[in-house]
């Protein structure tokens, strides 16, 4: 890694840092409102209608009041992408922690990140690897930002399938709904993860739910239809829409393995992305 600092470059990750959580704290992204007021359209629960026209109000509030859309403002997941001429340094990690600890102080955001064991929390959504970062290749240099609340990611779940348990995918997908119920805060997002390694297939999982939700491969809408058989609906209180999308990310994987992870994202799918000067 270069380790020179650059002064600008790190002011510059920490203005799109902060930038992004703003935006992905106050404004759903364009395709999870029109996911939210299509379910809005298609449900005959008045229930359900009533609490997909409830969300929809908190959004449009939220937007108006420049507050963020939820209490639990998550624990900040950065993905940082860089093109092949910027080198990543140490320094960009120090940046983007500092700009999620200004985030925290100017949005506001809840201080959520504390120590796993004393439970000491930080104040400032930093931590020992937190904020929780990736760093991937591409065109631009830009942070994505994914708050991930507490609600969802709990009832998230990993299997180590075997190869020949191929076909039970998507009943795993589905179990995992079915346990989790009205806890995550449904309408869902599905992050599926299929491949890879113990450890990678999460991160997949995590990734599928930075892909926009209103397009979707039969295999995906195949398991949205029984995720949605449930009757789960929003906020757990029956309907036909427990869940907005499934999207799934492979990743190769040992001849021996068959790796799956499902990361639940509530109604609330925080995503935002804002490019760095540099
Ligand atoms: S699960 Fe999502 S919508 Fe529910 S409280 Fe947590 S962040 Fe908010």
């Amino acid at each position: 890694m270069n380790e020179t600092p650059d002064p600008a470059l790190g002011a510059s990750i920490i203005h799109a840092t902060r930038e992004a959580l703003r935006q992905a704290q106050i404004t759903l992204p364009p395709d999870v409102i029109r996911a939210l007021s299509m379910a809005r359209e298609r449900e005959t629960s008045e229930i359900a209608k009533g609490e997909l026209a409830n969300i929809i109000a908190n959004l449009e509030m939220a937007g108006s009041l420049s507050v963020p859309i939820c209490q639990d403002t998550g624990v900040p997941v950065v993905y940082i992408t860089l093109p092949p001429d910027v080198p990543l340094t140490c320094t960009m990690y120090d940046a983007v922690a500092e700009g999620v600890r200004k985030a925290t102080r100017e949005i506001p955001l809840r201080p959520n990140v504390v120590d796993p064991l004393s439970r000491e929390n930080s104040g400032n959504n930093t931590g020992a690897g937190m904020p929780a970062i990736h760093v991937r290749p591409g065109d631009r240099f830009t942070i994505t930002v994914l708050p991930k609340g507490a609600g969802a990611e709990n009832m998230s779940r990993i299997a180590m399938m075997l190869p020949s348990e191929r076909d039970q995918i998507p009943k795993f997908v589905v179990e995992t709904m079915l346990l989790a119920g009205g806890r995550p805060c449904p309408p869902v997002i599905l992050g599926v993860g299929i491949g890879s390694t113990f450890d990678g297939v999460a991160a997949l999982a995590k990734e599928a739910l930075l892909e926009p939700i209103d397009c979707m491969t039969p295999y995906e809408e195949e398991i949205l239809n029984i995720v949605n058989s449930l009757g789960i609906g929003p906020m757990g209180l029956g309907g036909k829409t427990t869940a907005l999308a499934v999207k799934v990310k492979t990743g190769g994987c040992h001849t021996a393995s068959l790796p799956v992870a499902v990361n639940v994202q509530c109604w609330a799918c925080r995503r935002a992305t804002v490019e760095v000067d540099y």
